[in-house]
């Protein structure tokens, strides 16, 4: 409102040492008047504006800014007024994130990147403990269970990554994450290999990919959802007049009021996303079952999910009747970017896992592989899904799950419907719902990009984890791993 005095002094008084530099202003200023301090260098201009601000405390006199008394809720000034200098005071020694941090922290702000992280961490829970209890609820039996992940250190420098991960798990007073050193970790699986691990009991579980897609279309067909197979969709089309979204197959075209499209790894149906997303062929080894005998070399009571901290890194899980499935490190890119099936059988690949297979578990040798498979992980510049909306909101899409969509799909599925929806939420707030990541360049640039990545993480692995220009450069960027 004008009229209303936003700034008002009396008697300030600022000394520095023994000379005066502000001697017994009185000011008001209301709202919507442009006040400008004339005056030769030292004269005090400056002095007296930190001083509204509550960035400097008066030797005398008395002050309110906004309402706030400059002496006693100088904190609460900070939050409202902002001060522009004359010259960017920034430290030139300093990046401008390292800027930033040091403001922020001069500012008690809170960290605003551990914020999001805790965030996100936060979300993540609520969507596994989410997937745990709808299918309890809905009787479904997808072999679900809450084992936890396993971070296994397997080169020296990957220990020094796991007390990073337990010191921020700790600063973020998060119990469930536990640090087990060389010993703990062979006593919980027996592998020569493993020199440390982080324990994370919470974040991760185990399921039945085939049972849990056949469990969720016999929910939704139980809840009256028609499921057509067998029908691409060719199509997906946004007649201005009806408001309708018309979906296009061979067979026959449907009407709905939106559209969702979670179509993965698959040719994306908008343009704007054929160049989000490439196809990267991941393979898995199946064993036969353990004996018992097998079972008890390698003890594994927890069953827990177990990884190790390489780039280039592999997955495995036990299964409910006692299989090991061994997945990962070779992560493999085909010139122009297609699916093919043909692409799935690499016997180099299954080798290799076979190969690191026993050096992980030595006790096993003679075990027998009874599947092998792959697939192709819809990798995203960034490393994770991305969402939007298209035709006037009436389609929404996410993709780029980069290989970890099984719990992330449910969480894509409430972004997507609050999305068409138009609910803003803690969801839709999050930058990773609200931006897009780059997208990748067109052949051969991707190739080369995506190849020479792929080499530079190999190299990083065997060099004690030093990541060379190109994986710097990305960092930056906010591309790939560190992303
Ligand atoms: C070898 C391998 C191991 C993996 N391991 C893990 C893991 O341990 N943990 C994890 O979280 N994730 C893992 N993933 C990734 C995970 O499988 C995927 O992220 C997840 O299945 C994605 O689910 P989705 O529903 O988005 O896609 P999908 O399950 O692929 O479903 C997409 C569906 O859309 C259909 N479709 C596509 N285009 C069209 C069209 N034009 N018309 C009609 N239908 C269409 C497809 O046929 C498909 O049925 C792994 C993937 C692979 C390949």
């Amino acid at each position: 409102m004008n009229g209303e005095t936003v700034i008002s002094t009396k008697g300030l008084t600022k000394r520095f040492g023994t000379k005066t530099v502000v001697d017994d202003v009185d000011l008001e200023v209301k709202r919507g008047e442009i006040v400008g301090f004339l005056g030769p260098n030292g004269s005090g201009k400056t002095t007296t504006i930190r001083m509204i601000c509550g960035l400097l405390r008066p030797d005398a006199g008395e002050g309110t800014a906004l309402g706030l008394d400059i002496r006693t809720q100088a904190d609460l000034i900070k939050r409202e007024v902002g001060y522009m200098t004359q010259r960017f005071s920034f430290y030139e020694d300093l990046t401008i994130r390292e800027n930033l941090e040091f403001v922020a922290r001069l500012y008690r702000l809170p960290d605003r990147r551990k914020t999001v992280d805790d965030t996100l961490d936060r979300l993540g829970l609520e969507n596994l403990d989410a997937i745990e209890s709808d299918l309890s609820s809905w009787g479904a039996d997808a072999e679900f269970e809450r084992v936890g992940a396993l971070a296994v250190a397997v080169e020296p420098h990957e220990v020094e990554w796991l007390h990073e991960l337990a010191a921020e798990a700790r600063a973020r007073g998060d119990e469930s994450v536990r640090l087990l050193d060389q010993h703990e970790t062979r006593a919980a699986v027996a592998s020569p290999t493993y020199l440390g691990s982080v324990w994370e009991t919470r974040t991760n579980a185990l399921v039945h990919p085939g049972k849990l897609a056949s469990e969720l279309a016999r929910i939704a067909e139980e809840l009256g959802v028609e499921i057509f197979e067998h029908s691409p969709v060719r199509r997906v089309d946004t007649p201005g007049s009806t408001g309708a979204v018309a979906v296009e197959t061979d067979q026959g075209r449907v009407l709905a009021r939106h559209a969702v499209l979670a179509t993965n790894v698959f040719p994306a149906l908008l343009k704007r996303n054929r160049l989000m997303t490439v196809p990267v062929y991941d393979y898995v080894l199946m064993t036969e079952p353990l004996t018992a005998e097998q079972l008890a070399s390698i003890g594994w009571h927890g069953r827990q999910g177990i990884s190790d901290m390489a780039n280039q890194f592999h997955y495995y899980r036990m299964t409910r009747d006692g299989r090991i499935l061994f997945g990962g490190y070779d992560a493999v890119y085909h010139y122009g970017g297609r699916v093919r099936a043909s692409y799935e059988d690499r016997r180099a690949s299954f080798e290799k896992l076979a190969a690191h297979f026993f050096t992980t578990f030595p006790q096993l040798e003679g075990v027998r592989f009874s599947h092998r498979w792959a697939g192709a992980i819809d990798t995203s510049t960034r490393f994770c899904a991305f969402f939007g909306t298209a035709r006037d909101d009436r389609v929404a899409y996410a993709s780029g799950f980069t290989g970890l969509g099984v719990a992330a799909t449910r969480f894509a599925g409430e972004v997507m419907l609050d999305l068409l929806e138009h609910r803003e939420n803690e969801r839709t707030s999050l930058r990773m719902v609200r931006e897009r990541p780059l997208p990748f360049p067109p052949e051969p640039a991707a190739s080369i990009g995506i190849n020479a990545t792929r080499w530079s993480l190999d190299r990083a692995d065997h060099e004690r984890g030093r990541r060379n220009l190109l994986l710097k450069t990305l960092d930056a960027l906010g591309l790939g791993f560190d992303s």
